[in-house]
């Protein structure tokens, strides 16, 4: 029999370890336009996920809308999800801890220039020679983690390339990816964009969106969410606690709802950065082994 894509649960499935964040990046709607409650994961909405997921899903990703280092269980809940057979990725913006739980898959570290003009600029709030240093320290005991060390790419650190790609090397990473950046919260953002076009996104209006077959999401407080930029919960989806995941993504409320976003029907798809931006990697480089 087949079954409908709109009721597959997805191969990766992002985590939202909280929707708490230390910083106010410019561009980020997490302090600016969200209008969901702040909160930690409980370890019991944790312990279900874990279950329910177990042997359907491939991936758990935990980061979303907030900084998921300051989970004051952070290492237990990612522990825990290596044991369950998962892989696991994480992407910080390094400010808090130093350590990395050895099971994590992958970390993706956010340094947005070479210099602490650059990386501040973006990174409001950040320490840039403490984000260093926590770099280091965790690169130093990262077992088989992947560290990637990801800059935005802005006014500031376009011009700094080949700096920010030794500096990464220098710190322990092994890899380094410049990113474009995305403006889409009217808060002046196109400002911080590089001169380089390049550098920028190059959004094409498409028809459809593939984002939320391709990763689910599961709030912090347990109910799931649309596509890896549903900062709302734009499709009002339910709540996972209690039920069997697999189960309430085959069901014809939920596979409803999924079928409009990939017909790009929520207001929020409208004005999406990331449906239509084609390659948000500007470049990737690997450390020479
Ligand atoms: S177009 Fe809609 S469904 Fe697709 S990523 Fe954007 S907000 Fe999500």
């Amino acid at each position: 029999m087949v079954i409908s894509p709109f009721k597959k649960i997805p191969k990766r499935i992002i985590v939202e370890l909280t929707n708490k964040c230390n910083l106010r990046c410019p561009a980020c709607k997490t302090w600016s336009h969200m209008r969901r409650p702040r909160g930690f994961m409980t370890n019991e909405t944790f312990t279900h996920i874990i279950k329910e997921l177990k042997g359907k899903v491939e991936h758990l990703s935990f980061d979303f809308a907030g900084e998921p280092m300051l989970h004051p269980d952070f290492f237990g809940f990612v522990s825990r999800a290596w044991y369950g057979g998962f892989k696991t990725s994480v992407c910080t913006n390094a400010t808090t801890l130093r350590k990395i739980p050895p099971w994590l898959t992958t970390l993706t570290v956010c340094l947005d220039g070479s210099t602490w003009e650059a990386h501040t600029m973006y990174r409001r709030g950040s320490d840039f020679e403490r984000v260093k240093y926590n770099i280091t320290k965790m690169c130093e005991n990262k077992g088989c983690t992947h560290v990637r060390v990801q800059c935005l790419l802005t006014s500031r650190s376009e011009h700094q390339i080949e700096d920010v790609k030794r500096l990464a090397f220098e710190l322990g990473a092994d890899s380094v990816v410049f990113k474009r950046m995305h403006t889409g919260h009217g808060l002046g953002t196109e400002r911080l964009l590089p001169s380089d076009p390049t550098m920028r996104r190059k959004n094409k209006w498409r028809p459809i969106c593939r984002s939320g077959l391709q990763t689910g999401l599961i709030y912090w407080d347990g109910r799931l969410g649309m596509c890896c930029v549903d900062f709302n919960n734009m499709g009002s989806m339910p709540n996972v606690m209690g039920r069997d995941i697999e189960r309430l993504y085959a069901s014809k409320d939920v596979a409803r709802r999924r079928r409009r976003a990939f017909f790009k029907r929520y207001k929020e798809c409208k004005t999406c950065e990331l449906s239509g931006a084609g390659g948000l990697r500007w470049l990737e480089v690997r450390r020479d082994k």
